[in-house]
């Protein structure tokens, strides 16, 4: 039985599809390549087609034998959901419908989503767990959230167990220095702030200095990209096993200023990073830190890898050898 990955070449997809291939799956991926790289795929049978299109779903649930299925395939940047909130309903929230539609036809019951800590929007109390209020203060983080609502009534009407995983902030790259992360354009805070290391850019940016937190910037929990990984393998063994929907944040429960990123970043590579102040950015909340106990509890899940010191060195290894990204 094969695991379908949509949006497998993406960033956190391809790092998935990678410790999918490190344990024998048979794995498919299905990506429109709009923001994925076929580079970026270490295994598995790559389908380029778009979860709209019921031709190519069709296609993909034909010719394999799929068990489960890991949902990456999204727009997921804060910034552009405010200003076009209507792509971000188009290709996260009806591309769901168009997939879950699609498994519930083709009898595939288990299904890992790729969800997010903004789907809580200004927390209530710091560290969050998932029993907190969810008002995001984003369309991006909206559109998860009814992406997991949508998948609850697949449950309740046809037994489609679903695991959501609310990531806090993805970063880092995989130990073979093969993958990493390579947006275009890159709105992240460590590529970024990389970038600006490699002199690839004139300074950081830093969005608000005015936030009620100890240096007035944005408190993230950043958690790296092979922990991020390693989750969703966890979560299909647990579907596997019979489990029942559920919802797990996924993060180092350990926040971090914008500032404290960028002086790491100076500590880890050695370079000057400039800086520049500028206003904040729309939607984003001041603090977002994960309780992560109900995912080390029940899915048995570590994130061993989430020191931020070391997600920069390993972010910053795969900058410095692949200044282009998947470019050569
Ligand atoms: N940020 C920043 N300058 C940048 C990019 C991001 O100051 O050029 C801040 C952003 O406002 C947020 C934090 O860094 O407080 C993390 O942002 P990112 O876009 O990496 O992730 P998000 O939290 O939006 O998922």
């Amino acid at each position: 039985m094969a695991v379908l990955v949509t949006g497998g070449a993406g960033y956190i997809g391809s790092h998935t599809v990678a410790a999918l291939h490190e344990r024998g799956e048979e794995i498919i991926i299905l990506d429109n390549l709009q923001q994925g790289h076929k580079e970026a795929l270490l295994g598995g049978k790559l389908y380029v087609g778009d979860l709209r299109d019921n031709d190519i779903l069709d296609k993909v649930f034909t010719e394999n034998e799929i068990d489960a299925v890991i949902h990456f395939a999204a727009n997921s940047l804060v910034g552009e959901s405010m200003k076009n909130p209507g792509k971000y309903y188009n290709n996260n929230v009806f591309g769901t419908l168009c997939l879950l539609e699609k498994m519930n036809e083709y009898n595939v019951k288990k299904i890992v989503f790729s969800s997010t800590a903004a789907t809580y929007g200004e927390p209530e109390s710091v560290p969050i767990d998932e029993y907190d209020r969810t008002t995001p203060t984003n369309a991006y983080g909206e559109t998860k959230l009814a992406m997991e609502k949508m998948m609850k009534w697949f449950d309740v009407a046809y037994g489609v167990k679903y695991i959501s995983l609310r990531y806090f902030n993805a970063a880092g790259a995989h130990d073979s220095g093969k993958i990493g992360e390579a947006h275009d354009p890159e709105t992240h805070l460590i590529p970024i702030v990389l970038e600006a290391a490699l002199g690839k850019r004139p300074h950081i940016s830093v969005f608000g200095d005015d936030y009620a937190t100890e240096d007035g910037t944005c408190i993230r929990d950043y958690i790296h990209v092979s922990d991020l990984a390693d989750a969703h393998l966890r979560a299909v063994d647990a579907l596997r096993k019979g489990s029942d929907s559920a919802v797990y944040n996924l993060g180092s429960s350990h926040g971090f200023s914008v500032k404290e990123v960028i002086d790491i970043a100076r500590e880890v590579t050695g370079r000057e990073i400039p800086v520049v102040m500028e206003q904040r950015r729309a939607g984003d909340p001041a603090v977002l830190v994960a309780s992560s106990t109900r995912a080390r509890e029940e899915l048995g899940w570590s994130p061993d890898r989430s020191n931020l010191k070391e997600i920069i060195a390993s972010a910053w290894s795969w900058h410095v050898n692949h200044p282009n990204g998947y470019n050569e």
